[in-house]
């Protein structure tokens, strides 16, 4: 985490630096500082450094995130003569989100405008019907939460309600469920697993913390306005990207994300999905306490280094071995989720369970088993639904908790592995890939996949 400093105002703005991050050419150009996605602590310096109390921090944050607001005007509790000056060197500013036609099911997309507002990475919202509803959609944590769960943004002219408590009373069944926001860290995803089609896109650039967490406060405040009594219970780093390979960002965000004074949600319902950056998982349960998710979907080193091309730089027993020191760290039982994508054919056979049980027995884990969903050109194909249940069978009887994950959003194209926006491909292999499928020579042009 880089610490502010008033002379770092005085930089010229670099594309996604820890002060930027919008949607428009005019805010990439703008150096003030974005106070939108800086953890507490720095905030708190970040005032010290004006020679003002470090307790102006708490003042603002409750604005921002309890409150809703983006104006320093607004912030009516605060001396005109700071709100002037923090006007003059600081900004509030999330990503310009463009909401999609909702799904049939009630999953929500969001195309979200990043770096100078050419760019673009997606954000799904997952409701569920009601807390007695299944655990389904794209993967996120069904663990109780000691703290409840996020609140919603209220509008400007409500006070906060603060956090909404979780339980499982005849009550609470009544009441709207959990609502889990998918959100992205990077433009496209550097790495190229082979059943994900975020992964075909190329890669163009890590997002800012702003434009990370001003995916999941702009969505608040939607929520908020609409007056849907549900906010975020939720935040899952699921979306575009390998939130590892942007480990800075995804830290603060994640650490605004459970500040009681940012959105408040749980550690526990916090998670970090990753492919497998071993090193960066062993460090990060001293930067943070959120929960983990890998993204294992296989057994044996052969098969994931053909599925998950970083297996060749981190392989199973290292990765597993990263796994249980982060364990080891949190200390309080938490466990790791394992995501399994079942592709036909591919990784869904009983030998398969059998191997995979093996592989975590002794590992404090859960399984999620998500059936592949096929996208255009896709090489794989979903299993049926008997081939699902008895790989969930086999490793539950071995002992090893295992979720069945069906999709969400799939008519909007937010389920898993779907999500695309608009990468302009410094990698170009969006083009490789369409060569290799077409016989067409690579096209260096902006490339727009698919959108709903
Ligand atoms: S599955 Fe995740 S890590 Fe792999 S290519 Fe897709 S977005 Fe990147």
């Amino acid at each position: 985490m880089s610490k502010p400093s008033l002379a770092a105002l005085q930089q010229p703005p670099l594309r996604r630096a820890e002060g930027a991050g919008s949607g428009s050419e005019s805010a990439a150009a703008d150096a003030r500082a974005n106070l939108l996605g800086m953890p507490r602590t720095e905030l708190e310096r970040f005032f010290v450094d004006l020679g003002e109390k470090p307790w102006r921090a708490k003042q603002v944050m409750k604005w921002i995130y309890h409150a809703g607001v983006a104006e320093f005007d607004a912030m009516t509790d605060i001396s005109q003569a700071l709100r002037n000056r923090l006007s003059d060197i600081a900004r509030i500013e999330a990503p310009v989100l463009t909401p999609f036609p909702a799904a049939a099911d009630g999953t929500r997309k969001w195309s979200v405008a990043v770096g100078d507002g050419s760019e673009r990475v997606e954000a799904v919202l997952i409701p569920e019907p009601s807390a007695r509803g299944s655990a389904r959609g794209r993967p996120s944590q069904e663990e109780p939460s000691a703290r409840g769960s996020a609140r919603g943004l209220p509008s400007q002219e409500e006070p906060s309600a603060g956090g909404r408590a979780r339980g499982l009373s005849s009550q609470e069944l009544e009441k709207p469920g959990r609502s889990t926001l998918c959100i992205s860290s990077q433009v496209g995803c550097v790495l190229d697993c082979a059943f994900c089609a975020t992964g075909k896109q190329g890669f163009n650039g890590n997002l800012s913390r702003a434009e990370i967490v001003g995916q999941a406060w702009a969505v608040a405040r939607q929520l908020a306005t609409e007056g849907s009594g549900r906010g975020i219970t939720n935040i899952v780093f699921m979306g575009m990207g390998e939130p590892l390979y942007n480990f800075d960002a995804v830290v603060d965000a994640a650490s605004v994300f459970t500040d009681d004074l940012g959105l408040g949600i749980s550690r526990r319902r916090v998670t970090i999905s990753t492919a497998g950056v071993a090193p960066r998982i062993r460090e990060l349960a001293s930067r943070s306490e959120v929960s983990l998710a890998v993204s294992l979907h296989a057994a044996e080193d052969e098969l994931r280094s053909q599925l998950v091309p970083l297996n060749r730089r981190y392989p199973i027993a290292e990765l597993l071995a990263a796994c249980r020191h982060w364990l080891g760290q949190l200390g309080d039982r938490r466990s790791v989720t394992i995501e399994y994508t079942l592709m036909e054919g591919v990784n869904d056979a009983l030998a398969d369970a059998a191997k995979l049980a093996g592989l975590l027995g002794d590992l404090r884990c859960k399984v999620n088993l998500i059936p592949f969903n096929p996208f255009p050109g896709s090489q794989f194909k979903r299993p049926s639904m008997q081939r699902v249940r008895a790989f969930q069978t086999h490793l539950l009887g071995a002992g090893i908790p295992a979720m069945l994950r069906t999709t969400r959003g799939d008519d909007i194209t937010a389920a898993c592995g779907q999500l695309v926006g608009l990468v302009r491909d410094r990698t170009r292999r969006q083009a490789r890939h369409l060569a290799r499928r077409t016989g067409m020579a690579p096209d260096e042009q902006l490339l727009r996949v698919t959108s709903p």
